[in-house]
């Protein structure tokens, strides 16, 4: 009798781990300059956008090269960190700053991880990275490359996929970055129909009603001319879309400039307010990790990226509380403090957010854009602010809640 109640308790804990229901897709489409990807007819990316978080105004903040850029998405630290510089992958720091793959299993060692890509370096010359598959298809062929994901998505254990399609790039490269060259903007297309098939393979799979997908979807940089890994705008703009459950778009406009680590003047603060390459993969392992023991923001993996995942809404379905909407309110912590004030936002009704921060003669000493998306918590970096008392407005909606602070 023990030893069948045993058995039992056995196989309850195994099914447990094997139906992790939290999963994450990240698809990552190389060269996919930001105002050609708006010109584009995209139904299959639009549909994603519809229920979710996006935005066309993100920035680069390091060196816009694949080797780099798609390190920084992975790894969520940007090249200083993770050390790689070019496309040779030399000086890499995965030991240090491994992929979020690596860290999802230091807590999570029963994932069951698979990358598929078709630029070889991306494959080859990473090490440290957990992946439980890397499956390289030829450089842009895209339509191998869904089939590959289809294959993995029928595996009711699969719980983080990765998949790039280089389409865009490539004839970027051969034909010009441009939302004026119908070849680009061709390759877009081809690949948003790639997007629709995973999707569809996704939606298709048994288990898919209890399982609790997200979806993220970003480039490594834009493009000019036939070229990239400058610093000029159409190179450094760049586009993130996060799946959600919001009934309508959700869109993140007007995000300043932080500048970034290749030019010499990143702006810490102000990358607060920009969805940045690096919240991919904190955004993917807080929702991996969300409802267990593990930290996604674990201070010594010392990650550059936030989270957006609550941007993302997909916790609980907008509409519970409509017909009691909670007060607007806002708590802050520590405070005192000495660098670093979070802020938690009663914000149901996802009503745009405008912080400020004032010192006591009301001079403006810090501001932030977030417009347009619902945040339910925001850090700050305070440590610019010599020790005194401050004020922190918050313009939820049109009301404003102000709250003293002091940094001591
Ligand atoms: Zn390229």
């Amino acid at each position: 009798m023990k030893k069948i109640v045993s058995i039992g308790f056995l196989f309850f804990i195994t099914s447990l781990w094997a139906s992790q229901p939290r999963k994450v897709l990240i698809i990552g489409i190389d060269g996919l300059r930001t105002d050609a990807l708006q010109q584009a007819n995209t139904p299959n990316l639009d549909a994603l956008i519809a229920s979710g978080f996006y935005t066309y105004e993100s920035w680069h903040e390091g060196i816009t090269v694949s080797g780099p850029s798609w390190s920084t998405i992975m790894c969520g630290v940007e090249f200083p960190k993770h050390g790689v510089t070019s496309n040779s992958y030399s000086g890499s720091n995965y030991n240090n700053y491994p992929y979020f793959t690596k860290r999802a299993k230091e807590c999570l060692p029963d994932l069951y991880q698979v990358q598929i890509v078709q630029w070889a370096p991306m494959s080859d010359n990473v090490y440290n990275d957990a992946w439980d598959q890397k499956i390289k298809v030829c450089d842009g062929c895209g339509a191998n490359s869904v089939s590959a994901a289809q294959t993995q998505l029928q595996n009711a254990n699969l719980d983080v996929m990765f998949v790039y399609f280089d389409e865009c790039d490539l004839t970027g490269h051969s034909t010009g970055f441009s939302p004026l060259n119908p070849a680009y903007i061709n390759a877009i297309q081809t690949v948003d129909g790639h997007v629709g098939s995973i999707m569809n393979a996704l939606q298709s799979r048994p288990n898919y009603a209890q399982e609790d997908w997200i979806v993220l979807i970003t480039t490594d940089h834009g493009g000019i001319g036939t070229g990239h890994g400058g610093n000029t705008s159409t190179e450094r703009k760049i586009w993130w879309i996060g799946s959600g459950n919001y009934p309508v778009a959700n869109q993140l406009t007007g995000v300043s400039d932080p500048g970034s680590y290749a030019m010499g003047n990143h702006n810490d603060v102000t990358a607060l307010g920009n969805p940045s390459q690096a919240d991919i993969a904190v955004t993917a392992l807080d929702h991996l990790f969300r409802g267990t023991e593990c930290d996604p923001f674990n201070p010594i993996w010392d990650l550059d990226g936030q989270s957006w995942l609550d941007s993302l809404h997909v916790e609980a379905p907008v509409g519970i509380s409509e017909n009691k909407p909670k007060e607007i309110s806002i708590k802050l912590f520590p405070n005192p403090t000495t660098d670093f004030l979070s802020v938690w936002f009663e914000n149901e009704k996802n009503e745009t957010i405008i912080p400020l921060i004032y010192d006591q003669l009301g001079n403006q000493v810090m501001d932030f854009k977030f417009t347009n998306v619902n945040l339910n918590k925001l850090n700050i970096d305070i440590n610019k602010l010599a020790k005194g008392a401050y004020y922190l407005t918050v313009n939820i909606g049109g009301n404003n809640i102000t709250r003293l602070f002091t940094v001591e």
